[in-house]
């Protein structure tokens, strides 16, 4: 009995991270960082559109950088027109769920069903049909692969993420920007789950400061797409 609890607490730690880990691919293909070959790198939002998405497009705008918005579909039903502004400013659109659910332990059937709500909900008001997934909380779980499959998604993970949602904007940038590196995919929030007007004022000040700082360092702000697929070839990503 004592023998199998090293075994059972290394089952532990592999689901943990099965479920979590940004490299995991065991419930679906998964990325988490893009090529180390360019000085470029991809700024990801996620749980938008929210009331304060176009202080981030403003800033975005200034500096001509491109980024990516990972969006809640119920979300977009609540704002379908910040999510058409973020659209047409060039930004591309990825699928954050409809609900923002843990999907762990959900059916495969309430999986897909949240993730093909969300797909349908943004094609509907952007014409944008995503092709990569960011999964609430970073959380993957069984029927994932399917689902992924049969929408044509990917999921994106991160290289570093803001913590934005609790620290200081200070902190926030002095993190990405110390963490930057070629191909790095960082994450941050234009949103906080579906809540209705979140105060998101400590991320919108982080992204007013990192981005010329990263800007100075050289790097390129490019969408998913562009950092993960750079010659528009289906075998290059
Ligand atoms: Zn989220």
């Amino acid at each position: 009995m004592l023998a199998s609890l090293p075994i059972a607490a290394a089952g532990c730690t592999f689901m943990a991270w099965a479920v979590r880990g940004r490299a995991s691919t065991v419930f679906g293909p998964g990325v988490w960082r893009g090529s180390g070959d360019r000085r470029a790198l991809a700024l990801t939002f996620d749980d938008g559109p929210s009331e304060a998405t176009p202080a981030i497009l403003e800033i975005l705008a200034r500096h001509s950088a491109s980024a990516t918005f990972f969006m809640c579909g119920a979300n977009v039903d609540r704002l379908p027109e910040v999510a058409r502004h973020v659209a047409s400013a060039g930004h591309e659109i990825g699928n954050h769920s409809y609900s923002h659910p843990y999907l762990f332990l959900k059916t495969p059937a309430g999986i897909r069903g949240d993730l093909t709500r969300a797909q349908e909900t943004i094609a509907t008001h952007t014409g944008l049909e995503p092709r990569w997934l960011r999964a609430p909380f970073g959380v993957r779980w069984f029927g994932l692969r399917r689902a992924q499959h049969e929408l044509g998604l990917t999921s994106v993970m991160w290289t570093t993420i803001g913590y934005d949602w609790k620290l200081g904007a200070d902190e926030v940038a002095a993190r990405m920007a110390t963490h930057a590196a070629n191909g790095s995919i960082l994450c941050l929030h234009d949103g906080r789950e579906l809540r209705v007007k979140p105060d998101i004022g400590g991320t919108v000040e982080a992204v007013r400061r990192l981005v010329p700082v990263l800007l100075d360092q050289g790097y390129r702000f490019e969408t998913v797409s562009q950092l993960l697929c750079p010659t528009n070839s289906p075998s290059a990503c």
